[in-house]
């Protein structure tokens, strides 16, 4: 694993009362950014031909009385140093999966079922990057998720903001509020962030650190998001760009367009190449590897 480390010195400014931060850069692609163009739903669920939006603003969902009431403040994790991770170990054959969440509170998304079915169905760890108001809009689905323990959950911010250019303050709430409502809802705490589209600045990977968060990059994209790229061609792109270690972003909000559609061919491709499936955290060395 290539580890380039580097002193950012607006981080160290802002961080200085507390340690010295080094940042762990594992190559540098381009950040993508993600198409919000008009839906045509292809999962393998059956959504009706216009998907009925959640309105953007509703009553903040709260448990049912048969669960536990949870604080609604997560634990606050320790102050890590950046690590900004495009990639685990390449001279391991692990790779993971990873879909994420995404919605602006003014454009609401969905839920693409038939990308968890398909996962089920091959007993297939992934990461799920869950935005916190796609968790408010969606508890039912966050819930699913959170119960299956093949699936790691980490945060992809509140609101799906541009970060670049944000105030350390404005960070921070993308960043807590999101793991608030994820703790409160599931008990479940992450220690990933994937930015929104990719897209971040020297202010904002520290910000994601200091809240004790690794940054999580993608290697492989499938370009889900566009509506032209069909199931075949997001498996060329895996096919081409896949190797050891890499993680393959996708989009599991219904704008990943033909996801469901692909993954069976996807799963399929990678174990017969001899690659093992895993959750971004067992790719990291973080959790230990699943057993089978
Ligand atoms: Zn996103």
């Amino acid at each position: 694993m290539k580890v380039i480390e580097r002193v950012v010195p607006l981080i160290v400014f802002i961080l200085a009362a507390c340690q010295t931060t080094n940042v762990t850069v594992i190559e540098s692609p381009s950040p993508s950014v993600t198409s919000t163009s008009t839906k045509v739903w292809t999962s393998t669920s059956t959504p009706s031909p216009e998907p009925t939006f959640t309105p953007s603003i509703t009553p903040t969902p709260s448990l049912t009385p048969t669960e536990t009431p949870r604080p609604s403040i997560a634990p606050t994790l320790p102050h890590a140093d950046v690590q900004f991770i495009y990639h685990g170990d390449r001279n391991k054959p692990y790779v993971a999966l990873t879909f994420d969440l995404c919605q602006k509170p003014e454009l609401p998304s969905w839920f693409d079922k038939g990308i968890v079915d398909v996962l089920n169905e091959y007993e297939a760890p992934a990461t799920f990057f869950m935005g916190g108001d796609w968790m408010r809009t969606h508890v039912d689905e966050t819930l699913l998720l959170a119960s299956n323990p093949n699936f790691e959950l980490g945060n992809h911010s509140w609101s799906h903001p541009d970060l670049p250019g944000l105030r350390a303050e404005v960070i921070t709430s993308e960043i807590v509020q999101t793991q608030n409502l994820l703790y409160k809802l599931t008990g479940r705490q992450s220690t990933l962030f994937r930015l929104p589209a990719g897209k971040y600045d020297d202010l904002t990977i520290g910000m994601i650190a200091w809240h004790g968060l690794y940054t999580i990059q993608w290697d492989v994209e499938t370009g889900d998001p566009d509506p032209t790229i069909d199931a075949e061609r997001m498996n060329w792109a895996v096919r081409t760009r896949v190797q050891n270690g890499s993680i393959i972003v996708m989009h599991a909000n219904g704008r990943g367009w033909h996801t469901a559609e692909a993954l069976p061919q996807m799963i399929e491709y990678l174990r017969g190449q001899g690659y093992t499936l895993v959750t971004v955290s067992q790719l990291l060395g973080l959790e230990p590897l699943p057993q089978h």
